[in-house]
């Protein structure tokens, strides 16, 4: 059967890759600023594909705040670095690196604490990812195509053509599986493709258990993480109905009372889109000196809302943006927007 949206890499390109990584001593793997599934999965899958292949190869995983909790679980996931509180090896790794692969990106500019050491690196930087418009200077090789549904299956596609299925060990297996799980709302959206059922049959080949990592994604929540969605539905969330539109706003206040961070923030924005009336919709959540902005759609070009008003970017139907306004005026200027459109 045909693969119709299987990714096909040039022969020249990987001849490149694999000559690189052959002669490299020291790999740093890297993602984006709060990071989910999709960008843990995908530093720690290709972090063990290159370690069974490369046992000698020195491999530095890191993320702008290390590992989210939630992934804590992933194998591999206790060796990223945190750019925050191990600032000082990040940045020696960075700079001592021969290949630097980012992945789950499209700027350098979502490296957040990360960006100016990774900028200042000499190492050959080499992106993958499925983000549109990815900054072409910033890195020496791009595997970019957003058509694919994750990074962690692309980095599967990529590993297969670079060293065949049997590169990808059972550990390296959840990671990638995971990411593909995440980014596809449980193969729900419509970046659910056939590429990704085969690459995911790949990967259950491998004897990983799609049921028990189903539990670890999905059924995290503690009390008081329930509770707060629970006090955000009834009192956070505001209905334009005339517009189609929902938006939650959360202030440093209620995410103080409740005890809760950006990681158990993540997935309540899908609530607005539940309702069958309500096309696209927000969460705006107050940070210390800036907003986080995260759009979802059913139909509705979101990517391009939030890369308009607030130099954002991501997806056609799940986008997000940091905002340097206040909270007040950071749901001003959006529903403004949304009102006029
Ligand atoms: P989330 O709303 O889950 O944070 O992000 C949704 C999508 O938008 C993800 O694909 C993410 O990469 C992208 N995204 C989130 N925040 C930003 C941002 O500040 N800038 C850009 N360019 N993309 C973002
Ligand atoms: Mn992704």
């Amino acid at each position: 059967m045909a693969l119709s949206s299987k990714p096909e890499f040039a022969v020249g390109l990987l001849c490149h890759i694999k000559a690189m990584v052959d002669n490299a001593k020291r790999v740093v793997l890297t993602a984006h600023t709060h990071a989910d599934g999709d960008a843990v999965g995908a530093v720690t899958g290709l972090m063990s594909v290159l370690g069974r292949l490369y046992p000698d190869l020195n491999l530095t995983p890191m993320l702008p705040q290390g590992c989210p909790r939630q992934f804590e679980w992933m194998p591999g996931a206790a060796l990223i670095l945190s750019g925050e509180s191990e600032r000082e090896r990040c940045c020696q790794a960075l700079a001592e690196a021969d290949m630097i692969f980012v992945l789950d990106l499209n700027t350098p500019s979502r490296l957040d604490n990360l960006a100016q050491p990774f900028t200042q690196a000499t190492g050959h930087k080499i992106l993958v990812d499925h983000h549109i418009s990815p900054d072409q200077a910033a890195f020496q090789t791009i595997i970019s195509d957003h058509t694919i549904s994750s990074t962690c299956e692309l980095a599967t596609w990529l590993v297969e053509a670079l060293w065949g299925a049997q590169a990808i060990g059972s550990e390296a297996a959840t990671c990638f599986y995971t990411g593909m799980r995440t980014d596809t709302g449980g193969f729900a959206y419509s970046n659910t493709q056939p590429s990704l059922y085969h690459a995911a049959a790949m990967l259950i080949g491998t004897g990983i258990d799609p049921a028990e990592i189903n539990n670890r994604i999905v059924n995290i929540f503690s009390e008081r993480r329930l509770r707060f969605y629970g006090y955000a539905i009834s009192n956070c969330l505001t209905v334009m109905a005339e517009q189609h539109f929902a938006y939650f706003a959360i202030s440093l206040d209620v995410q103080r009372h409740f005890g809760v961070g950006y990681e158990d923030m993540d997935g309540l924005v899908n609530y607005t889109t539940l309702m069958s009336d309500i096309e696209f919709g927000a969460l705006i959540r107050e940070e210390k000196q800036r907003c986080k902005v995260s759009l979802r759609s059913k139909h509705t070009d979101v990517e391009s809302i939030a890369r308009q008003l607030f130099g954002g970017g991501g997806h056609r139907k799940a986008a997000g943006a940091t905002s340097t306004l206040p909270l007040a005026e950071t749901v001003e200027k959006l529903t403004q927007y949304v009102a006029s459109r």
